[in-house]
């Protein structure tokens, strides 16, 4: 009863979501179509309005009173509980998957794309919790996820948005120490200078594998820590603002691995973040049959709670899949339970149901 009851809410929720997300469809394409190519000012006028889209999304889902799906496992214990009221920003309607038209092709040099291993598997680490404070909106934007480019009319992504209004607090993710702290004008960290504008970029306690892990905040308004300061897991580092080359307001966060300066040196961070209670995550590989990632492919999934949910695999060799598991996507926070996954090679459709796992990774492989 109360399952249907949600459901139902969640629909409404979900349809406001679709006509802005349509919406968005035309107007960007639109633009691409008279200003082909890698046009700075289109560029920026898509980011703007990227940036209303993300924000009305997130001032509408927080305005929606919903009750939260009841979790279907409850072995692993998350810092976060999320609500029905803000699923909707994750799941953005088949309309945008549908009509969108590329103003650039994906990388289709297989060549230059590492095998990766031959078996899909690995131990996770999803031990970070989320960079946005107590009353902020802690899902990752479903429109530009790490690798993808908005359809082709954006840079490939090196990390992943967080929508959020101006001021709302960033927290570390977990305790470590401050490894820089200003802005990117004096030192750069992307691949120009004032790209993150004010960031932070912290330096976890835990690595990996011996390796140490970053977490970055880009185009904060205010920084409140230190070079150099010891932190505590949640503990605020600043608020998200604008600064550097942003469409509005919103976190831009990314995890790197080794090098903290490179900004080559990324990975997915939804690889990396807990899950939210009752969900876990996906690790996708699309390929050819000879094992090789396919570049800029859309995969379309329907899961337990009845949302649409779509990924378009890295779009180039820019963005480096993890190191344990050499996926070309990934999604953080899919609900337990039934999904199906599907894309179109050549003129074949590729399918693949699975069930979610909650609280770890889940490898989905889909391959001729
Ligand atoms: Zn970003």
């Amino acid at each position: 009863m109360r399952n249907a009851a949600w459901r139902a809410r969640w629909s409404r929720a979900a349809q406001a979501t679709c006509s802005l997300w349509l919406a968005l469809s035309v107007a960007a394409c639109a633009t691409a179509t008279t200003t082909p190519g890698p046009d700075l000012t289109a560029t920026q006028a898509i980011e703007t309005r990227v940036a209303q889209i993300l924000t009305q999304n997130a001032a509408t889902a927080l305005t929606a009173s919903a009750a939260p799906p009841g979790p279907t496992t409850t072995n692993t214990p998350s810092p976060i509980a999320p609500t029905a009221s803000l699923t909707p920003i994750l799941t953005p309607t088949p309309e945008v998957t549908a009509t969108p038209t590329p103003p650039r092709n994906p990388t289709l040099d297989l060549g230059r794309f590492p095998l990766p291993p031959a078996t899909f598997g690995g131990e996770p680490h999803l031990f970070m919790g989320r960079p946005i404070g107590a009353g902020g909106n802690v899902f990752v934007a479903s429109s530009y996820r790490y690798g993808s480019t908005w359809s082709g009319q954006l840079e490939t992504h090196h990390g992943v948005e967080f929508a959020n209004p101006l001021g709302t607090p960033v927290v570390a993710v977990g305790s470590g120490t401050v490894y820089y702290a200003g802005s990117d004008a004096e030192r750069q960290f992307g691949p120009r200078p004032n790209f993150y504008g004010n960031l932070v970029v912290l330096q976890l306690a835990q690595g990996w594998q011996g390796r140490p892990v970053f977490a970055l905040y880009g185009h904060l308004d205010t920084v409140t820590v230190t070079s150099g300061q010891p932190v505590s897991a949640g503990e605020v580092l600043g608020t998200v603002g604008s600064t550097g080359v942003a469409y509005g307001p919103h976190l831009h966060f990314e995890v790197r691995l080794d090098n903290p300066e490179s900004y080559w040196a990324t990975r997915n961070p939804e690889l990396w973040l807990t899950p939210a209670s009752g969900a876990g995550v996906v690790a996708l590989r699309v390929t050819n049959e000879r094992g090789q990632h396919l570049p800029g492919m859309r995969v379309n999934f329907i899961c337990s709670d009845g949302a649409r949910r779509f990924l378009d695999t890295y779009w180039d060799t820019s963005v480096t899949p993890d190191d344990a598991y050499g996926e070309n996507a990934a999604m953080t926070d899919v609900p337990a339970g039934y999904c199906k996954f599907e894309t179109q090679l050549g003129d074949k459709t590729f399918s693949l149901e699975t069930t979610i796992a909650a609280g770890t990774v889940n490898f989905v492989w889909l391959r001729p």
